[in-house]
């Protein structure tokens, strides 16, 4: 197919990669975003880059069991403010219907055919590029506090091994032996050998659309307000910094998408899971790869001398104002697990929020948005955008050239609620 001129909505870390994707593949690109590259959600997130270890998504039986207990913790790693959310019930009333084991399970299927080659996408993307040395290639661990949790989320991690994971189950002394800077507050562990990190999610955004504008694409600073539609096409696209013919349109604009779509005349039940991040700079640490500690719903990624904690669900508005003490907590929460910090007074820390973008079965979209031939969906991507991103770009550039991505797309439907 000749090259098509493509104007990509979003440049976080999927609006990114699938400007790079299309550019490589010949396609003439415009990426446009209301801030810098990588400010939104992709800015301060755990930088792991999961693959088939992740196919089992939060939705089901064991979360549902939790809830009630949840709901009553402070400290719960997930809160619901209820009253910055009027109007999200249909919302909820799906994410409860996701719940049940049939569902989880079907979903997980579904996503292991997207989390099967997200490795290999990004090695495929940044071949060549100066991104690559962003990327670790060491696995990832699951930290377990107790034995009770570990058995306690062995249906999960069974589960992701039929769907084709690598993983090996560690006691202390194995996991002593690979992280030596984690303490005896964790019992046991999961690793993955097959996942990768990014020390830095934000850098590793800004370089992927480094290298589509030295390609020959370009970066367009604009707030996209409306979408004129002619002939039943996205014509126009009308922005605070006038008005931008375009060809042909993705929206990746992470968990500010709906709105855009709902310029368009078509409605995505999508919503906002809120996180937060704590960074510790001036912390040398001998941590060596990103752990994922479920129980506490947070990530530990080291980074160039120092430390990045995140994670955490919070149910709140895409306006309500950021609370920092969701950030305090994972603090509290993640610095017993190393030698580094589980002593010691309280460090200078910064603190961030973010809005992951997530529809009710934690399935992202990546269609052709329902009624318009020329516009393409991509977003939805939850607690897995820095995983996914790569492999979306590949599966947008198929659907774009009219090839078939060679796994079924009908789970990531727009018009699925
Ligand atoms: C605490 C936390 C930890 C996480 N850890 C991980 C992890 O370890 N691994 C992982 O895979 N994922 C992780 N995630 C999830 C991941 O960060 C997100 O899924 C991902 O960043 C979403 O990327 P995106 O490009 O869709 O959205 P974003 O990064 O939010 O980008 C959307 C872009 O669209 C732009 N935009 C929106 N509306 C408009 C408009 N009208 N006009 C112009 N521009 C617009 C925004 O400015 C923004 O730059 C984490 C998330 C959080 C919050």
């Amino acid at each position: 197919m000749s090259g098509c001129q493509v104007t990509v909505v979003g440049a976080g870390i999927v609006g990114a990669c699938i400007g790079l994707s299309l550019q490589k593949a010949g396609h003439d690109v415009v990426l446009v975003d209301r801030d810098e590259p990588g400010s939104g959600c992709s800015f301060g997130n755990s930088g792991a880059i999961l693959s088939l270890s992740a196919s089992t998504q939060l939705p089901g039986p064991r979360l549902l069991a939790q809830i009630p207990k949840m709901l009553l913790d402070r400290d719960a790693p997930l809160v619901v403010r209820w009253r910055h959310l009027p109007g999200l019930t249909r919302w909820f009333l799906a994410f409860l219907m996701e719940c049940r084991q049939v569902r989880q399970e079907e979903t997980a299927r579904a996503m292991a055919t997207l989390l099967a080659d997200t490795t290999g996408a990004y090695d495929r993307l940044l071949d060549g590029s100066p991104a690559d040395a962003l990327i670790r290639r060491n696995g990832a661990l699951g930290l377990s506090r107790t034995e009770a949790w570990f058995e306690g989320d062995r249906w999960r991690r069974d589960f992701n091994v039929s769907l084709g994971n690598r993983m090996q189950e560690l006691n202390r002394e194995k996991l002593h032996r690979l992280e030596p800077s984690i303490t005896s507050s964790v019992a046991r562990a999961a690793y993955y050998p097959d996942a990768y990190s990014t020390l830095d999610p934000v850098g590793l955004t800004r370089q992927i659309a480094d290298d589509m504008v030295a390609g020959g694409g370009r970066l367009v600073r604009a707030e996209v307000t409306d979408v004129r539609i002619e002939n039943g096409r996205p014509a126009a696209l009308l922005t605070n910094q006038g008005e931008m013919k375009v060809d042909r349109l993705v929206v990746a604009a992470g968990a500010y998408s709906h709105r855009v779509a709902a310029r368009m005349g078509i409605r995505v039940l999508l919503n906002t899971e809120r996180g937060y991040h704590v960074d510790i700079d001036d912390l040398p640490n001998g941590l060596s790869r990103v752990l994922l500690h479920g129980e506490h719903a947070l990530a530990i990624n080291p980074r160039e001398n120092g430390l990045r904690m995140a994670g955490n669900v919070e149910f709140s508005s895409l306006e309500a104002a950021p609370d920092y003490r969701r950030a305090q907590i994972l603090w509290r929460k993640g610095r017993e697990v190393l030698r580094e910090t589980a002593t010691g007074d309280m460090p200078e820390m910064n603190f961030w929020m973010g809005r992951r973008p997530t529809l009710p079965d934690y399935r992202p979209v990546i269609d052709r948005a329902p009624g318009l031939e020329n516009c393409w969906f991509a977003f939805g991507h939850q607690h897995l955008g820095m995983s996914l991103a790569a492999r979306t770009g590949e599966v947008v550039l198929d659907l774009l050239e009219g090839r078939d991505p060679g796994f079924d797309l009908r789970p990531f439907r727009a018009d699925r609620f």
